[in-house]
Order: structure tokens, then sequence, then C-alpha cells
């Protein structure tokens, strides 16, 4: 793998190597093998970010369970614009379930926030929040996090699914910004 990379107008360091995070969702993994088994959870997975993360989890979660793609957008460039659109895609009757969201990173937390919201005239039974990265200092919301692969700092960071303007989602480690 690459020690740095440029990505248009921008600079990025090695942060985190593929190893490190993929042992880090596999703890995930069998942390929600173990307390979601008798749950039957519909695993909602928030496009596009979360692509890479939700088939390395699902793939080391052997519970019953399904999984369907939403997509909902609300960031531009590097710094959060605070708008999120409505949820797309959603075909899947979440009445009375538990429903886990699969999301790539939460910053702010508005994101989350906004979703939670949007899915309750669904009416699920639960909501749990699985995701891949978490900037704690970044947080302006109160939100419980459930299943958390990795903490960071609060910089910018691209790859494993995570774009500076499009491009770096198929980087398999993740990258700083300089
Ligand atoms: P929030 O609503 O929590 O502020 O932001 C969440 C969304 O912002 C994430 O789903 C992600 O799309 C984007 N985001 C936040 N931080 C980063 C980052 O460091 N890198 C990239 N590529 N996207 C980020
Ligand atoms: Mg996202």
């Amino acid at each position: 793998m690459k020690e740095a990379i440029t990505i248009k107008d921008k600079q990025f360091d090695l942060f985190i190597e593929h190893e490190v995070i993929e042992h880090e969702i596999m703890r995930v993994a069998q942390q929600i093998n173990t307390e979601l088994a008798e749950r039957n959870p519909i695993f909602l997975v928030v496009l596009n970010g979360a692509f890479m993360f939700a088939a390395e989890l699902m793939k080391e979660v052997s519970i019953p369970c399904e999984i369907t793609f939403v997509r909902l957008a609300s960031y531009q460039g590097t710094t959060s614009t605070n708008k999120v659109k409505e949820v797309l895609g959603l075909n899947e009757d979440i009445e009375e379930r538990l429903v886990v969201i699969v999301e790539d990173i939460v910053d702010s937390g508005t994101t989350m926030t906004t979703l939670l919201q949007e899915l309750t005239v669904f009416k699920p039974a639960e909501v749990k929040i699985a995701t891949l990265l978490f900037k704690p200092a970044a947080l302006k919301k109160k939100i419980q996090l459930d299943y958390v692969a990795l903490e960071i700092p609060n910089d910018f960071i691209v790859g494993y699914g995570l774009d500076y303007n499009g491009y770096g989602r198929n980087l398999k480690d993740i990258y700083k910004v300089k």
C-alpha cells in the first residue's frame, strides 16, 4: 500500500491499514452475532459510503437477517452541510422489525439523527446503529451508537468506501488529509 496519495487538490497520508479495519469489523460482527441472534434484524445499509463496510461486516454476520440499501446525502467537499435529503429506496416493510443502520462514519451526528427521525414513520420495533468510523470530538447531537468499529480524531479521511469529491472509495486502507 502507498504511504501517501493525492486526490485532486489534496494530499493524504496512510492512516489505518486494512488489516486493522477488518479486525475491528470482525469484532463488531461477533458482537452482533451474540447480541442479535434471536432478533431477526434487517440491516439498512446507507449508500454510497457504507458499501465496503457492509460487505465486510455481512460476510461475518452469521445470524438470520435481511439486508437492504438506502441512499441519502449530506456532504459536499470536506465540510458537513447540515442538509440531509430524504431516505430513498426503502422498499421493505420494517414495521415491528429490529433495524440496524449500517453507516460509514458518524461526524456531527446530523445525518444519523435525521435518519432515525425519518424512520419513525415506518414504525420499527427498534433502531440500532452500526458505524465503521466515529469522530467523538465532532459529535453535536445526543445519539447512541450501538456498534462502532473505529474511533478516529476529527480529521477528514478517505478510503474503505469514503470519498473525496467522488474519488477514493475503492482504497482498501484509510487515508487522512495532510
Ligand atoms: P454527519 O451528519 O455525522 O456530520 O456526517 C456524516 C456524513 O458525512 C457521513 O455519512 C459521510 O458521508 C460524511 N463524512 C463525515 N466525515 C467524513 C470524512 O472524514 N470523510 C468523508 N469522506 N466523509 C465524511
Ligand atoms: Mg454516509
